[in-house]
């Protein structure tokens, strides 16, 4: 049996590793419990991923930002048009941060290079060790502590798990915790490629009957895209040519970004969804994608996971503080009451957002087309949802305020 540090977190992937810095950052010896950081494979994700502000500072408080800023773009504006082919057509709204008096309202990363920066991060933490392991297999909830069996035969023990160990997480049986899971009639095809015109630090987000259309911009003139279809067309766009492709993207695109080039290669995602009805139990807390899946739309799955991250960190630092078991009931109500009130609530808007963009339902279009058409001619309902978006409900996690004092390195 190998002893292990107060907490040990299961899956490396951003959730996990933000969250392992996250409670280093604030005075807690953390082990990271994970197969080992396979750069090769991490390149295999040709995703970007859209951060919002806080995230972002989360990234700077966990020295991570400051490693892969040089690949990120700013995101200043978000422009949503109706492209739905609806008798109801809903007017072009744009939310640009200008108008909350913000340069931008995040930033854009390829996968792979904030994956690399986090690893970096951690590997240059004192207090993060690492268990490498191909799997934990299993997690075992005790009265003073909890053992994670080891796909190689040995064991680790700590006070608190907390699971990142993403959509198929073995975690939430063993807290018993019950996830809901779902399925969308949708598939996503990920790409980037190049274009003649500027996209001006904008998102579009095209709306059509199938789900959104969205470019987000990356540095220089080039831009990623997910773009959400019916399965069977989703299949049909990926196998094309390159240049029928392309084609086809720029018809999408009408001429926004000009002609494009330089395609990636593309990638298939069937959506679907998941929540969890605890954040955790029994010695468990779950975060990320262990905890909540959502659609791609509106940049908020990997953001819902790092603000998990950050207030899991203020709930252990305090229970340790306080000289509390940092694993104990209260840090996981502690922990629920901090985040499972903003997962639902996002988790539900964007599945209905998804949800109403699929209907041909009359009367949504029309009361869809009559919300767009007031957030578009009323800027002070703009800015509310912005600051929204950005905040989410409650205060914010200490590691997600600019510039936060820091308990430990
Ligand atoms: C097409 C698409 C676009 C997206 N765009 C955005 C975006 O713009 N903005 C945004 O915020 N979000 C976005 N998301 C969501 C975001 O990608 C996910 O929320 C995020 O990757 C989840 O991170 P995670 O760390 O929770 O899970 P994962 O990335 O799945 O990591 C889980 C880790 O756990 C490890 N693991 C699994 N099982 C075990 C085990 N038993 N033992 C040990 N380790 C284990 C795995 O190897 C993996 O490394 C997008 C998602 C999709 C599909």
């Amino acid at each position: 049996m190998t002893p292990t540090a107060d907490i040990a977190v299961i899956g490396a992937g951003p959730a996990g590793l933000a969250a392992a810095l996250a409670m280093a950052r604030r005075g807690l010896a953390v082990t990271i419990v994970a197969p080992p950081y396979d750069a090769a494979r991490a390149a295999a994700d040709r995703r970007t991923t859209a951060l919002i502000g806080p995230s972002v500072d989360l990234l700077k408080n966990l020295d991570a930002w400051d490693r892969c800023a040089a690949e990120a773009a700013p995101l200043a504006a978000v422009r949503i048009a109706d492209d739905r082919e609806a008798l109801v057509r809903a007017p072009e709204v744009t939310f640009d941060a200008a108008e909350l008096g913000l340069e931008s309202f995040g930033a854009n990363i390829p996968n792979p290079a904030l994956l690399a920066a986090l690893n970096e991060a951690a590997d240059a933490s004192p207090r993060l060790t690492r268990i490498a392991t191909s799997a934990v297999l299993a997690i075992e909830p005790g009265n003073s502590d909890v053992r994670l069996k080891l796909a190689e035969g040995g064991s680790a023990t700590a006070r608190l798990a907390v699971a990142a160990d993403g959509r198929n997480s073995i975690a939430p049986k063993a807290a018993s915790v019950t996830v809901r899971t779902w399925t969308y009639p949708q598939t996503a095809i990920v790409t980037s490629f190049g274009h003649t015109r500027p996209h001006n630090d904008t998102v579009n987000e095209l709306h059509r009957r199938t789900g959104p259309l969205t470019t987000v911009p990356l540095p220089g003139r080039r831009s990623s895209l997910v773009w959400v279809e019916d399965p069977s067309e989703a299949h049909r766009i990926v196998d094309l040519t390159g240049e029928a492709f392309g084609e086809l993207l720029e018809e999408r695109l009408q001429g926004v970004l000009g002609t494009l080039h330089d395609l990636g290669p593309r990638l298939l995602y069937p959506l679907s969804g998941a929540s969890a009805d605890r954040m955790g139990a029994r010695r468990i807390a779950l975060v990320g994608e262990a905890a909540h899946v959502i659609p791609p739309l509106g940049a908020q799955g990997l953001n819902l996971g790092l603000k998990d991250a950050a207030a899991l960190a203020d709930c252990t630092a305090e229970a340790q503080t306080r000289g509390d078991d940092i694993g104990g009931a209260h840090v996981l109500a502690a922990y629920h009451r901090a985040r499972g009130a903003d997962v639902t609530a996002r988790s539900a808007a964007i599945d209905l957002l998804n949800r109403s963009l699929l209907t041909d339902f009359l009367p949504l279009d029309v009361v869809r087309g009559a919300a767009v058409h007031v957030m578009a001619n009323s800027p002070a309902l703009r800015r509310l949802l912005m600051r929204g978006g950005l905040r989410g409900a409650g205060p914010l996690p200490s590691l997600m305020r600019p510039n936060a004092p820091l308990a430990g390195s």
